[in-house]
């Protein structure tokens, strides 16, 4: 369970590890579509390469409704347009733009939709973005979702940061949809009810939409057997600011551990496949669509999926479990024989791509930082400050040591101790 001494001296003293994270921070946010996203894409390629010249692996095309806005604002009946960020996947307004009152549902629970059933119709719902990497927390998605039901004309989302606007997507596939912008936490202020009754706003929003297409790039080491753990992350981010707890930390670490253990794998009982997906901020497309395509068979051979999304920005490290119970003895006794911290969260949380595998009967988890800590640098991810300083290099490095270690001990635990995790309980 302990991870040998060579490699955990290589990953201690990796400057790759560091220079890989400013190199994609480097690279811009990464929204899906853009040229920063691309850009990304040649950076992994080429560092994959570097540590294993002779693999080339392989790109999966990945189709999905592409999305541009060309132009967002919000203008206040009271005087003054304020600045704001149209939500991933938004519809336009008409040219002339969506004038209506706004209803501040302040988070935006199911107890304040229903509350206020009533009034909603024909209004802009306004809500708060919540910490996102807690229990309890609900999805912006979800609230969308219940605007549209009660029959709201616009969606507002209020950041956590003081003078900044927030990003995130709307949820929205393709077809219908409301307007949706996220804004800030003055904005909500000045948008508050009173006395004389709702605020009227006016939601302005341009958009190109059209097929598009991105890919998921994965790497194979076979070890001694067809089956495989699989290393994930997610490439794509948001173009306020340069994504980087969110995902720069993961992909800087899936890197290290390509580095330290692909020479490695042929010696290992299960391989390692090392996979970079899209789309995962547009309602995690690409790993639905790679988990989606693979048979029973293939699914089966696949004894873990280690998703690494936002691992630095805290030094407390939770692993979700994703509902598979068994797997929680393991993840545990590798960090202990580590001498790590680590907690585990059992209910699925559909945040990142270790959900698609989850839900594809496949025992998966996600390692992230600041779980339940509303200090965490993590409570800014999708603002313009989730920025580079944000993260300590130790945090990363932590991360990237526990991860080298259950990803080492997950490709060589016996076919016995495998079998749990596919358990949703943990074994008597
Ligand atoms: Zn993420």
């Amino acid at each position: 369970m302990r991870l040998d001494p060579d490699t955990t001296a290589l990953i201690a003293t990796d400057q790759e590890l560091w220079r890989d994270f400013n190199d994609i921070c480097d690279r811009g946010g990464r929204l899906a579509g853009s040229e920063s996203e691309k850009r990304a894409f040649a950076l992994l390629r080429e560092r994959v390469r570097a540590a294993s010249p002779a693999n080339s692996g392989r790109s999966i095309p990945v189709p999905y409704g592409g999305w541009r806005a060309t132009r967002a604002a919000l203008a206040l009946a009271e005087g003054g347009t304020v600045s704001c960020h149209p939500l991933v996947r938004t519809i336009a307004t008409a040219e002339c733009g969506l004038t209506a009152e706004v209803i501040d549902l302040g988070r935006g629970t199911p107890e304040e939709f229903d509350a206020h059933a009533a009034e909603i119709k024909g209004r802009i719902v306004l809500v708060r973005h919540e910490l996102m990497f807690a229990a309890g927390t609900i999805h912006r998605r979800r609230k969308y979702d219940m605007a549209r039901t009660h029959g709201a004309v616009g969606f507002l989302i209020a950041g956590p940061l003081a003078g900044h606007v927030v990003a995130g997507s709307s949820g929205r596939e393709s077809g219908d949809g409301i307007p949706a912008l996220g804004i800030s936490p003055e904005t909500a202020a000045r948008l508050a009810r009173r006395a004389a009754g709702w605020p009227t706003a006016t939601m302005t929003i341009e958009t190109e939409e059209g097929p598009a297409e991105t890919e998921t790039l994965v790497y194979d080491y076979p070890g001694q057997s067809d089956e495989w753990v699989v290393l994930s992350a997610h490439v794509d981010g948001h173009d306020l600011a340069e994504s980087a707890m969110d995902n720069g930390t993961g992909l800087a670490a899936v890197l290290a551990v390509t580095r330290a253990l692909a020479p490695r794998a042929a010696g290992f009982r299960r391989g390692l496949r090392v996979m970079f997906f899209s789309v995962e901020e547009w309602a995690l497309t690409g790993s639905a669509q790679y988990v989606k395509a693979l048979g029973e068979p293939e699914r089966a051979k696949i004894a873990l999926n280690v998703n690494l999304d936002s691992v630095a920005g805290s030094p407390h490290l939770a692993a979700l479990s994703s509902g598979y119970g068994g797997v929680e003895p393991f993840l545990l006794g590798v960090a202990e024989a580590n001498g790590q911290n680590l907690r585990t969260v059992r209910p699925l949380m559909t945040n990142s791509d270790h959900a698609n595998f989850a839900l594809g009967g496949i025992p998966a988890i996600r390692l992230v930082a600041g779980f339940d800590d509303p200090a965490a640098h993590l409570r800014v991810v999708l603002t313009p400050a989730d920025t580079r300083d944000k993260v300590a290099q130790s945090e990363l490095r932590q991360a990237t040591l526990l991860t080298a270690a259950l990803v080492a001990a997950a490709c060589n635990a016996d076919p016995a101790e495998a079998a749990t995790w596919r358990m949703k309980q943990v074994p008597a």
